[in-house]
């Protein structure tokens, strides 16, 4: 229990973490030393069970079909999932589907709903999102040469993206497009659905990462569009509003990240802690008793509670006041808890010596795979400058960079 639990959570945690604890771990080993695609066909199992418990899609609303939850619960119930990289993908509230729902949620019209958004909600299809471009850099989107031209009543999409997570065996992807490249930056681009059999769409690779080049869900995947039409009913929302869509997007996004990284923490700091009672230096002479082991556990345990404090805290801000209060806020969780999610993980794979960087524990999968977490939804560094503009602005700060 913590100051954010609410009665229904109470209930709904622990029914959760019997799933990922009996049914979700279990599946780990098969997806760390084979692929996603070896796991899929008991993964599909596991997600008609969870439909059948009323557990499915915590994030929707309940009319459709989803738990009704504030953010700051699904924060919660966003860290029991973290426990297992699988974890999310059972319950349906994976990212980037996550985001891509609660988008058409907000904007699709009644056509975009019933082909695209229902069936993402029923986790029927699989979607992604396609924004980053390899020659432009990503941490300033208004960059991008990416193009939708109006043609009859289609759109015509030419470009090049990578980094669209999820692509392989997606059903549609949003792509991000410049439409009216005379406008102000911020008011160029459009969000746009692509279906992936559209001709001209091509999935160029799965880039590998760390030497792994994963598949299907796990996957993060160069795409070429090359003279893709849709219609241009395929729009979300208006013309030039991207940006905006993306800003809305990333808001709640980042704290179902920050929670999933807490998630993966205490499941680190467990394996961690397990290990060193465990393993023996000399007989009776645990890892345990040395000072420097202590230490890494003292200092992951303070860095972990006060990862979530902020991050519930700013859940509990966006609940009440919106995304655009929780600005500050949000950019702080994003560099801090993907910093406390490198330490931990780090001192814990130490601690395992030899075995830690093995595939033989999700350590090293977490290792190689959420560095990027300290990459997306915003660099460090972008947060960090963000924040410390902010602030000095009331010092009489002022900058153009
Ligand atoms: C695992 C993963 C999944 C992703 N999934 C998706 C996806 O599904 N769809 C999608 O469209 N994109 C996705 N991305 C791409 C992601 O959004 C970009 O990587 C991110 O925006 C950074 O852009 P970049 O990689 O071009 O780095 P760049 O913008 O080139 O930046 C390089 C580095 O420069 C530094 N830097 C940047 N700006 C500043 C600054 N203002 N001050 C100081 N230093 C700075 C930072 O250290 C940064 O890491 C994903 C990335 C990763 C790693």
């Amino acid at each position: 229990m913590n100051l954010f639990t609410t009665e229904r959570l109470a209930g709904l945690l622990p029914r959760i973490r019997t799933i990922v604890t009996n049914d979700i771990l279990p599946l780990e080993s098969a997806y760390l030393q084979g692929s996603f695609r070896v796991v899929e066909p008991a993964l599909k199992s596991l997600r008609e069970q969870v439909k059948q418990q009323g557990l499915w899609a915590p994030h929707l609303p309940e009319h459709d079909g989803g738990l009704g939850l504030t953010l700051t619960e699904f924060g919660q119930v966003s860290e029991e999932l973290g426990r297992s990289p699988l974890g999310h993908y059972v319950f349906n509230c994976q990212a980037p589907d996550i985001g891509n729902m609660e988008l058409l949620h907000q904007f699709a019209t009644p056509k975009q709903r019933e082909c695209w958004l229902e069936p993402l909600m029923r986790g029927d299809i699989r979607s992604c999102f396609s924004m980053t471009e390899p020659e432009f850099a990503g941490s300033n989107p208004v960059n991008m040469a990416t193009t939708a031209v109006h043609d009859g009543d289609d759109y015509v999409i030419n470009g090049h993206k990578w980094f669209t997570s999820s692509a392989d065996g997606a059903a549609f992807a949003i792509v991000m497009a410049v439409t009216n490249p005379e406008a102000p930056p911020h008011k160029r681009a459009s969000m746009i659905i692509v279906p992936v059999n559209t001709p001209g769409f091509h999935l160029v690779r799965n880039i590998r990462i760390m030497g792994e080049e994963g598949d299907s869900y796990a996957s993060h995947a160069e795409i070429s569009y090359e003279n893709c039409r849709v219609p241009a009913s395929n729009l979300i929302g208006e013309e030039g509003k991207g940006f905006e869509l993306a800003q809305l997007r990333l808001g709640p996004g980042r704290i179902h990240h920050c929670m999933r990284f807490v998630g993966i923490c205490e499941r680190a700091f467990d394996m961690m802690c397990s290990y060193a009672v465990k393993r023996e230096l000399a007989p009776g002479k645990p890892l345990a008793g040395k000072q420097i082991i202590q230490d890494w556990i003292a200092e992951s345990r303070a860095e972990i509670d006060a990862a979530r404090l902020m991050v519930l805290h700013t859940a509990h801000g966006i609940d009440a006041n919106g995304a655009p209060a929780m600005r500050q806020q949000i950019s702080t969780i994003k560099f801090f808890v993907a910093n406390v999610l490198h330490r931990v993980v780090d001192r814990a794979i130490q601690v395992h010596g030899a075995l830690g960087i093995t595939d033989d524990t999700v350590l090293s999968y977490w290792y190689r795979h959420e560095r990027g977490a300290r990459i997306y939804d915003g660099a460090d560094e972008v947060h960090k400058s963000s924040l410390a503009r902010h602030i000095l602005k009331g010092y009489g700060f002022s900058s153009n960079e």
